[in-house]
């Protein structure tokens, strides 16, 4: 699977002085089946869910998800058309990254690994081994690094996954309520007030794991 061009698609790539970030958006002809078609392959490849936070695309029309480039084009205006350099994010995340430097060193050439990206690279590492997107009681999801990753933690920043949180954590204390309802079920389950110190300890490892799983 890939992005297949037309002659005049190709050319207009081709074209591009790979300086001049504007480009992207300008209204040469041809451009707007370019980004279109790049957007269709991404959405296909990620199952319709934006690369950054996982959350599912559900409206039906394009216009309101953006072409991603990880390492930005206002830095990195080279690779503009280079497909591994591309995805699709949902607008939040699109505009918390937006032209944030990425790498942890100079490249010459494009990566070829995730190795000295800051971020979980959508085309490169496995979001799954990285970020946990954890689904609270009420529903709500929040994201977690898993292991220590550093590059969760910088995704999360860099593309202030934090609203999640915000949004779970809000001002009533909706998920707050949720989890300890639920936290207080399991133990009443458990008969917690019977428990040894050691047996507390298991039992409240086990009630977080039942809720977070
Ligand atoms: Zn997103």
């Amino acid at each position: 699977m890939s992005v297949e061009y037309t002659e005049e698609e190709k050319s207009v790539i081709n074209n591009f002085d790979k300086l001049d970030s504007n480009y992207w958006n300008s209204d040469l002809e041809h451009l707007k089946t370019i980004r279109s078609k790049i957007r269709k392959y991404y959405l296909e490849v990620l199952d319709n869910k934006c690369c950054y936070c996982q959350m599912l695309k559900q409206e039906n029309h394009g216009s309101t998800w953006d072409v991603e480039h990880i390492l930005p084009k206002a830095l990195y205006p080279r690779y503009m058309f280079e497909l591994t350099n591309l995805s699709v994010s949902c607008k939040e995340c699109n505009q918390a990254k937006l032209d944030k430097e990425i790498c942890t060193k100079p490249i010459k050439a494009y990566p070829r690994t995730g190795n000295n990206i800051k971020i979980v690279h959508p085309n490169f590492d496995i979001y799954k081994d990285h970020i946990k997107v954890v689904m609270a009681p009420d529903g709500k999801i929040f994201h977690t690094p898993l292991n220590g990753s550093k590059k969760a933690r910088e995704t999360i920043v860099a593309c202030n996954l934090f609203r999640f949180q915000e949004e779970a954590f809000g001002k009533e204390n909706s998920y707050k309520k949720s989890v300890s309802d639920k936290l207080s079920e399991v133990f009443a389950s458990m008969n917690f007030e019977n428990l040894t110190e050691d047996q507390r300890k298991i039992a409240i490892k086990t009630a977080v794991e039942c809720i977070f799983n």
